[in-house]
């Protein structure tokens, strides 16, 4: 059984206080929870002070972007040995934000995912279509072509331990969530082609999250399908109550 993960992606909100506030509410309403992987990604200004605070903790670090060279005059970029030694564990790679409003490619990611593998980071790589794509019935299209040139020349021991997220564009803060039977319906063809391009054990292996307005009111809908192995969660990730909620929801699952 695939174990489930709940990552929170703060994006451009919180200062250091705020943040700070936030992790010792989770800290207290989260510190029980053993069976799911817990993650935030908050920006880069709070990934210091928050690590300190998650020694020793469920909750483990994530960074929301990073930079495929190692090191040198990049201005304005982090690579994933910074991220390594900041203290994170994950770092979501080729999310839609990036893609549509930073021209992120394929090609991009493919090399981010590749750095940060290199640094041992779990990459949580993010795909979806457009709403657009998906009335013209491009959905499968659109995510193969995202998976075979985002994942091109990756041995199976390098892929096995990434997260992918499904995330529909057009689910993305818009409180408009993909219902769990579109969600699944796009996991399983996710999982089907990981299963062509790798084999059928990396496959099942691999976990597979959706995000796109996921709350406390359709987490459980979506998590008992069986091809979604946790959520990336925006907006929601943004309060304790319910970024704590959606997990607690999630246990009897776990
Ligand atoms: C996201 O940012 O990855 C996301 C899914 O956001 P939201 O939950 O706010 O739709």
């Amino acid at each position: 059984m695939r174990r489930l993960i709940i990552a929170g992606n703060w994006k451009m909100n919180k200062t250091i206080k705020e943040g700070e506030d936030l992790i010792v509410s989770f800290k207290r309403r989260l510190y029980n929870i053993e069976n799911i992987d817990i993650v935030l990604c908050p920006p880069y200004t709070l990934l210091s002070s928050l690590s300190d605070m998650l020694i020793s903790s469920n909750i483990k670090l994530g960074a929301q972007d990073l930079f495929w060279e190692n090191k040198g005059a990049y201005t304005g970029k982090i690579s994933a040995s910074q991220l390594k030694d900041v203290g994170c564990q994950y770092v979501i790679i080729g999310h839609s934000e990036r893609r549509h409003y930073f021209g992120e490619t394929d090609e991009m990611v493919n090399k981010k995912i590749k750095a940060a593998i290199k640094s041992a980071l779990v990459p949580i790589v993010c795909v979806g279509e457009t709403l657009s794509q998906r009335e013209q019935n491009q959905t499968f299209e659109v995510i193969k072509g995202q998976i075979q040139e985002g994942f091109k020349d990756f041995s199976q021991e390098e892929i096995k331990n990434l997260v992918i997220a499904y995330e529909p564009v057009w689910a993305i803060g818009t409180g408009r969530n993909a219902t769990a039977e579109q969600a699944e319906e796009v996991q399983v063809y996710i999982r089907n082609l990981l299963a062509e391009i790798y084999d059928k054990d990396i496959a099942q292996g691999i976990r597979i999250q959706y995000g796109g307005s996921v709350k406390p009111e359709n987490i459980e809908q979506l998590i008992q399908q069986p091809d979604i192995d946790g959520a990336l969660v925006g907006g929601a990730s943004l309060e304790a109550d319910s970024f704590s909620q959606i997990i607690e929801k999630c246990i009897p699952f776990s």
